[in-house]
């Protein structure tokens, strides 16, 4: 039977692959969410070649496209949820030069949104016999993580996870499995060339942890190799 993934940052990055990865996997219909879909180009061309992928604009810090978006998904059964559009939060984030704005526009997005975009498909995801809500976070939201400096990118994912870890709890007795990944250091817009792996090589081992996620690994933290991340 056809199971329905949403991805949300579709259109580029490890949002992108992922989408390419369900699309050879066959038996997904694939909601490929993203901001602008007008000139989301690889994405429109991945679609035009691929009936199973389906673009829908979302912006996971707006209310109003989120609201719109789940009318758009309807009644429909998700089986598995990516919160994965994310952004590093600016130039202004080290101690003496902070831009306040602009974390809190950071928090909207990397720690709001995927709560947002979870409650408004909660119920697409419990129709699910096997219900997974995913989020891509950071190493770099990790207490344990030695770092400097990214006052409003560390707190979003830092965030995210605590976020992430009650979702668990809140929606164990409904057999939803949810769990949060750093997906390496890997090379997109955000994370530039010189980091360690190819988006391809990301989404893809992000994608076999998807699969293999039960309710066992609920709430927990992962690396995209499928070891456990410190917290
Ligand atoms: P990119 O910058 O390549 O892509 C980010 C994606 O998020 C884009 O599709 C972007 O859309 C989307 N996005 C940003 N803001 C919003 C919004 N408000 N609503 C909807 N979509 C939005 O980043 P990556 O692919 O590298 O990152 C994906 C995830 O992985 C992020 O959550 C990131 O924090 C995380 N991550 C990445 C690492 C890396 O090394 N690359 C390391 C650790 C974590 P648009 O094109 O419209 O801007």
């Amino acid at each position: 039977m056809t199971k329905t993934v949403v991805i949300s940052g579709a259109n580029r990055g490890i949002g992108f692959e992922m989408v390419k990865c369900y699309v050879a996997a066959d038996d997904w219909h694939i909601i490929a969410a993203c901001r602008t879909p007008q000139s989301a180009d690889e994405l429109n061309a991945l679609a035009k070649a691929n009936s199973n992928i389906e673009i829908v604009q979302l912006d996971v810090a707006d209310a109003k496209s989120v609201a719109d978006f789940a009318n758009t998904v309807g009644d429909r059964t998700v089986d598995l949820l990516i919160n994965n559009a994310g952004v590093i939060g600016g130039d202004h984030q080290s101690l003496g030069d902070i831009d306040y704005d602009e974390w809190m526009q950071t928090l909207a997005i990397n720690t709001l949104g995927p709560i947002r975009v979870t409650e408004a498909l909660i119920d697409n995801v419990r129709q699910s016999e096997n219900g997974k809500i995913v989020a891509i976070s950071s190493q770099l939201g990790a207490m344990q993580y030695q770092t400097q400096g990214r006052f409003a990118y560390n707190s979003s994912k830092a965030g995210l996870n605590r976020n992430m870890t009650l979702l668990a709890s809140q929606l164990r007795a409904d057999k939803i499995a949810i769990a949060m990944y750093h997906p390496g250091w890997v090379q997109t817009d955000m994370g530039g060339q010189e980091a360690d792996i190819t988006p391809s090589e990301s989404a893809k081992a992000l994608v076999k942890c998807f699969d293999e996620l039960t309710l066992a690994g609920s709430g927990k933290f992962f690396k995209w190799n499928g070891e456990p991340h410190v917290w």
